[in-house]
């Protein structure tokens, strides 16, 4: 099916794809696809029952060794000011943040968005939103438009090419909510500066709200700042929203010791310190988002969207593509016991 964006027929040669991109040095495998909609997704039944909650219970990571502070500043009193007590959850995470690069929205490249691939991320997450996981997404525009590779163009400065970068992720964002909605899963866009006629702005206790109630919150126009990009806007959304990891789906299977393109010996890497990734230069994250990460012992998850069933593999904590942070796999919480049904 072929989708063409207005901005392309304008400027046709806006579509660009840059070489520094993590991800553009692997191959494909075959794209999930799946354009059949899910059940219609309740999951509004399988969030908070206060009756499941205990007063003693801290909260779904209690005897985890890498949990952020799932507490308010309030908490340390007893009293929660804005989030309930969530049930404690089988799975590993309950609130996640999802990111999307624009590349990975882009499939095999011969449009801007494969409808298969924004289809079949939503039935994924569909699937595991109706299990109680919370899930936060965060877009990428790169499939449209990177500032920094056209700063300079025609007199273009850094930061109004940031902007059309982040005008690009908000497209990103409206195509994956409209895909979402269409099977049935809640889902709102947030944009980081207003354009109120299309998205929300972003309001952290409203995003946090939403999720709360079931609803696939859309972070758009990343940080809302020029010079930076949508991994730290990740990170940055992943901290605010207490979410628990930040799981970076991009087109190849982790993060590897070598270019597997170049080296057939390259191993893919099972986890990683955040040190590593800084002090080896792994083309990862960038420098600010992985720093972030790391102040806030925020882990990241780095998998390949492109295999069916990934998403929902990450999203519910099992074992996949490559874990960065402060602990290995076995110190993270328990395995997961219930597999959703895809
Ligand atoms: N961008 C920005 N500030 C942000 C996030 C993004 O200026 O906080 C711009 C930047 O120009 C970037 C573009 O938006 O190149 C698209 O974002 P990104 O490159 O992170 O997308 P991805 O690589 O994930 O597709």
């Amino acid at each position: 099916m072929a989708i063409s964006l207005s901005l392309s027929s304008s400027f046709p040669c806006l579509r660009i794809f840059s070489s520094a991109s993590a991800s553009s040095s692997l191959s494909f495998s075959s794209p999930p696809v799946g354009l059949t909609a899910p059940p219609l997704v309740t999951s509004s039944s399988t969030r908070l029952n206060p009756c499941l909650c205990s007063s003693s219970n801290s909260g779904p990571f209690s005897d985890s060794p890498n949990i952020r502070s799932q507490m308010t500043p309030m908490s340390c009193l007893g009293v929660s000011m804005e989030e309930k007590p969530r049930v404690k959850s089988e799975h590993k995470w309950q609130r996640v943040l999802l990111k999307v690069s624009g590349e990975a929205l882009a499939g095999d490249h011969t449009e801007n968005i494969d409808p298969k691939i924004t289809m079949a991320i939503a039935r994924e997450v569909a699937s595991v939103t109706r299990l109680g996981i919370e899930v936060a997404i965060v877009v990428g525009g790169g499939n449209i438009f990177r500032g920094a590779s056209w700063a300079g163009c025609s007199g273009l400065d850094r930061s109004s090419a940031d902007y059309i970068g982040m005008l690009a992720t908000v497209m990103n964002a409206i195509f994956l909510q409209a895909t979402m909605e269409s099977i049935g899963v809640p889902t709102r866009v947030q944009t980081a500066f207003r354009m109120s006629e299309v998205a929300e702005p972003y309001i952290r206790r409203r995003a946090v709200r939403h999720l709360e109630k079931g609803r696939v919150v859309i972070f758009a126009a990343g940080t809302g700042n020029p010079f930076f990009t949508t991994d730290t806007a990740a990170a940055l959304r992943c901290a605010e929203i207490n979410a628990e990891v930040v799981l970076k789906a991009t087109n190849v299977d982790g993060v590897y010791d070598a270019d597997p393109k170049r080296n057939p010996n390259a191993r893919l890497l099972d986890t990683l310190s955040y040190h590593e990734v800084t002090s080896k230069d792994l083309s990862v994250m960038d420098m600010t988002a992985i720093t972030l990460c790391q102040e806030n012992n925020i882990p990241v998850v780095v998998f390949n969207l492109q295999k069916p069933g990934n998403i929902a593999k990450a999203i519910m904590g099992e074992k996949v593509g490559t874990l960065i942070g402060n602990v290995t796999r076995n110190e993270l919480p328990r395995e997961l016991k219930v597999k959703a049904e895809l």
